[in-house]
């Protein structure tokens, strides 16, 4: 570090700007949580809405199934009125017992194609009442979903005024630190999650907690140099009332 002027003040300066910066920091991290927080939410929802769709599309496919047993019935049962027309007209006993068990057949295959339709009915019955539930459950996790992104909205609003707030007191400290030593403080902030002066703790960095060298302490107390930690680069400092070990 270059020689600095009145490292004692420019301590001071730095201690108040950390404390402001460690709020930056804290705020600005909370922030970043939110994307994520909202995708969750939106594909969470995305995914419930997908069940209803494949519901639905369940639905059509009995739907359709429905409607051409209803004119394959209708065809039959348009086949037997017709044969039993014709049955008044036949000539010989046997070809009456042929068309009788022709018509006989058929009825009994309309039977069966009746049997599949009360099934099919049942089924979408079962299937409309599950769509109705689920869109009912959907509807009250959009309405929860919405207000979570409206807490999340507000918050983040929150946090923007009071990093502006935060940011303008830093702006009034700033420009009494001197350039090269908030420089190199301030990459030390980006690069130490927020936190870029500490004070020795009992011979150890405040910062990563390393032990410090005898020398490194007694200078941080003497306050002639900025002073910083081998291991982390954070700024060292020890106040005049506070003990060496
Ligand atoms: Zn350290």
């Amino acid at each position: 570090m270059a020689q600095v002027k009145n490292v004692r003040e420019q301590i001071e300066f730095l201690k108040a700007l950390q404390v402001l910066d460690k709020e930056i920091h804290l705020l600005n991290k909370e922030k970043d949580t939110f994307p994520e927080k909202i995708q969750a939410i939106e594909s969470s929802l995305e995914t419930k809405k997908t069940g209803i769709k494949e519901a639905d599309a369940n639905l059509k496919v009995l739907q359709i199934k429905l409607k051409e047993n209803e004119i394959s019935l209708q065809q039959k049962e348009e086949q037997v009125r017709k044969l039993q027309l014709q049955l008044y007209q036949l000539k010989t006993n046997k070809e009456y017992s042929t068309m009788t068990q022709e018509i006989e057949g058929l009825k009994a295959d309309n039977s069966l194609v009746e049997e599949d339709m009360i099934k099919l009915m049942d089924g979408i019955d079962d299937v409309k009442k599950k769509i109705a539930e689920e869109k009912e459950i959907f509807k009250k996790d959009e309405e929860s979903s919405r207000k979570e992104k409206d807490v999340i909205s507000a918050r983040i609003k929150e946090i923007d005024s009071k990093i502006m707030q935060l940011t303008a007191e830093r702006e009034k400290i700033a420009p009494d630190i001197d350039k090269r030593l908030l420089a190199s403080y301030e990459k030390v902030l980006n690069n130490r999650d927020g936190v870029a002066i500490v004070q020795v703790e009992g011979g150890t960095c405040g910062g990563c907690h390393m032990s410090l060298p005898a020398q490194i302490v007694s200078e941080a107390k003497l306050k002639d140099n900025i002073i910083t930690c081998g291991s982390c680069s954070r700024i060292l400092y020890l106040d005049d009332n506070d003990e060496i070990n």
